[in-house]
């Protein structure tokens, strides 16, 4: 039977010791929720913004696109456009050509609009306080609103799933899931509330900086005793995902 070079035991052996009850599962969690405290206690929202109108469009425009492409955009455009009235002024060629850097900047332009209007007509212009208004307007989903809720005001209302928070809750053993309106679930189950905005800003850091999709860097990484992926555990790629 293989087994591991490092430790000598049995791969059957390492998945049985890899099944854990809820209990142990909640105690690694805090576990990871410590070391993620440890390793980037300074973790925020990467959009930069001033105020909840600018968050929303900047997490509008940040749909399959990088923070960084979004924040040289916004640098220009929140000089530009200040309340709703600003971007419903313009014809919306003109907001086009003020966001064409970004991916999808005709649909962005439209949704951005659409959801002024909505602010407008319905909210006084204001970006509302509730999950369910947030999710009404175009171009806004539940990560968007999550976004919105958790960062501006302060209100966690749901763990924001993103590309990195997917990879790094599988990696780490805290979802099976692949979709992230079933992995959302998962980790509500299992997160304290009180901690649903950090993780999720600590996650997406931790996935930048040391949990790359292509090189995980286990051998410097403060999860690495709680991570049944880790790559230093030589049979590590058959252990179950819990
Ligand atoms: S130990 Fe490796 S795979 Fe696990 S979270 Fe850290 S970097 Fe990622």
């Amino acid at each position: 039977m293989e087994a591991c070079r490092r430790t000598g035991r049995s791969k059957s052996e390492i998945k049985e010791e890899m099944k854990e009850t809820k209990t142990e599962l909640l105690e690694r969690v805090k576990q990871i929720i410590r070391g993620l405290k440890k390793q980037h206690p300074e973790a925020k929202c990467a959009l930069n913004h001033a105020n909840p109108l600018q968050l929303l469009i900047a997490t509008i425009l940040s749909a399959q696109c990088t923070d960084e492409r979004v924040n040289i955009v916004t640098s220009t455009l929140f000089r530009k456009y200040r309340r709703c009235e600003d971007y419903l002024g313009v014809p919306q060629t003109e907001l086009e050509k003020d966001i064409n850097s970004v991916t999808f900047f005709r649909n962005k332009a439209k949704a951005i609009q659409g959801a002024c209007q909505i602010l407008v007509e319905r909210h006084g212009g204001q970006v509302p306080q509730t999950l369910d208004d947030l999710i009404e307007l175009p171009g806004v989903g539940r990560k968007t609103a999550n976004v919105v809720m958790g960062t501006a005001f302060g209100i966690p209302t749901g763990i924001v799933v993103d590309t990195h928070v997917i990879r790094l809750s599988q990696r780490l053993g805290l979802t099976r899931n692949k979709l992230p309106e079933k992995i959302e679930p998962d980790l509500i189950k299992i997160i304290p509330k009180k901690e649903w905005i950090d993780f999720s800003h600590r996650l997406i850091l931790h996935g930048r900086r040391v949990c790359k999709a292509r090189r995980p860097a286990c051998e410097i990484c403060v999860l690495e005793k709680f991570c049944p992926s880790s790559t230093l555990i030589e049979c590590s790629q058959d252990l179950p995902v819990q």
